[in-house]
């Protein structure tokens, strides 16, 4: 068992001690099979939740309506959810309503992949009622019961599909397959930002050209925002070089940039279609200039390595290496780190300094003023020092008055 399990036991032990069933189960156990790293601990039980609260001392009421209970111990956070049934799915993305039971088949049931439907009991065994060990043997995805319907319930499952072909490098079983491309539409009644989630990770995946070819056999993507046009988009990511793409920044920088527009105002559209934050704009539309840049000239100006940031550019050139026109990373860095100054706010001379010496009054002047001066500085053209500063930017204004 690996380590998480071990430090979880005495849960699963005191959930049982009371006369309940407790088991891992979920993502967690099919990580633990494949010794991939595991990333959550989940845990269900037969006991409703007011029984899990009353054998701890320490509980958070996390999903308390769906019947997850947060049980803290040495410092850990374990997600203990009662067995359920979902019923309803009128929306096609949640159920209208949940029911507790008794019965671990029922809960697992209603999970969406074999492979993501075993559990395990605290002695290590197995409990594989849907076949998910021989599935994941094989490395194929089906979904439990008739995938048809199991979409209907929950149209994020399709996007669940393409992502775990990615993330686990498997395939997905033919009938569950066909059932994605035949509901593929029902994908706009997903939130776009839980379709985000999936479409990163991917993005992300191991084997994401899998996650992709799926994507497009299955016209999922046509059902994605601002997607519906970019099969060939996707064919050119799907045909450069075995690539890796390990940052969310990058996945959206690659994007940005195979679509073919990469203003500011382009970037800013797929992101904001995707409801992505704001930072993540910034940063995307940053790293998007810097690829133009770079694969236009093989370098950068010290206004650009500037305008961009050291976070945009790491991203850029991560991008551009699976493009094929990334630089030396440490040189680029390095070069970064020479510029004059990172930062605005680094300017040895301010707003307030300008009025003070009577260089210019307060307006729309003194903001034009600011942005020459720190292109001076940035340049090279003027040192960063207050008397040196204020002498240019008399200049500046002398030459324009005059
Ligand atoms: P990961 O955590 O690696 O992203 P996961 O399979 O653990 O993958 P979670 O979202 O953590 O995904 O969900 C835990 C488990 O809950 C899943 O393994 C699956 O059994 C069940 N599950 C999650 N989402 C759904 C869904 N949309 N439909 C049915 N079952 C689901
Ligand atoms: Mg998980």
């Amino acid at each position: 068992l690996p380590p998480e399990f071990e430090a979880a036991k005495p849960i699963l032990a005191t959930i049982e001690a009371a006369g309940y069933e407790a088991y891992f189960v979920g993502g967690c156990v099919r990580d633990t099979i494949l010794g991939k790293p595991l990333h959550d601990v989940d845990i269900a039980t037969s006991a409703f939740p007011a029984e899990v609260k009353g054998l701890f001392k320490r509980t958070v009421d996390t999903g308390i309506e769906h019947g997850t209970v947060m049980i803290l111990d040495h410092g850990e956070g374990y997600e203990t959810t009662t067995f359920r049934t979902e019923s309803g799915y009128q929306d096609f993305r949640r159920p209208d309503q949940v029911t507790f039971v008794r019965s671990l088949k029922e809960d697992l049931k209603r999970r969406d992949f074999t492979i993501n439907a075993l559990a395990m009991k605290a002695n290590g065994e197995v409990i594989d009622l849907f076949d998910g060990l021989a599935d994941l043997k094989a490395g194929v995805l089906r979904a439990v019961g008739v995938a048809e319907d199991r979409f209907h319930e929950d149209a994020l499952r399709m996007m669940r599909a393409v992502r775990f072909a990615s993330q686990l490098d498997f395939a997905i079983e033919p009938a569950t397959e066909a059932a994605v491309k035949d509901n593929a539409a029902l994908l706009t009644k997903i939130a776009v930002e839980r379709t985000r989630v999936e479409w990163e990770k991917l993005l992300m995946g191991q084997q994401p050209t899998r996650g992709l070819q799926a994507l497009v056999r299955t016209d999922l993507y046509r059902y994605m925002p601002l997607m519906a046009d970019q099969q060939a988009m996707l064919t050119k990511l799907i045909e450069l070089p075995a690539w890796q793409l390990t940052s969310i920044e990058s996945t959206w920088t690659m994007l940005s940039w195979l679509m073919g527009d990469t203003s500011g105002v382009a970037v800013r559209k797929l992101l904001k279609a995707w409801k992505t934050s704001n930072e993540l704009i910034d940063h995307v539309t940053a790293a998007t200039a810097v690829l133009s840049a770079l694969n236009a000239t093989g370098t950068l100006s010290a206004r650009e390595l500037f305008d961009a940031g050291a976070a945009a550019l790491t991203t850029a050139n991560q991008v551009a290496d699976i493009l094929g026109f990334g630089v030396d990373q440490t040189e680029l860095m390095a070069n970064y780190a020479a510029l004059p100054i990172q930062n605005k706010r680094d300017l040895a001379i301010n707003g307030g300094d300008l009025i003070k010496q009577q260089v210019v009054t307060p307006g729309p002047a003194m903001g034009q003023i600011l942005a020459q001066l720190l292109a001076a500085v940035v340049t090279g053209k003027v040192a960063n020092q207050y008397d040196e500063l204020l002498d240019f930017a008399r200049m500046v204004t002398d030459t324009k008055n005059n």
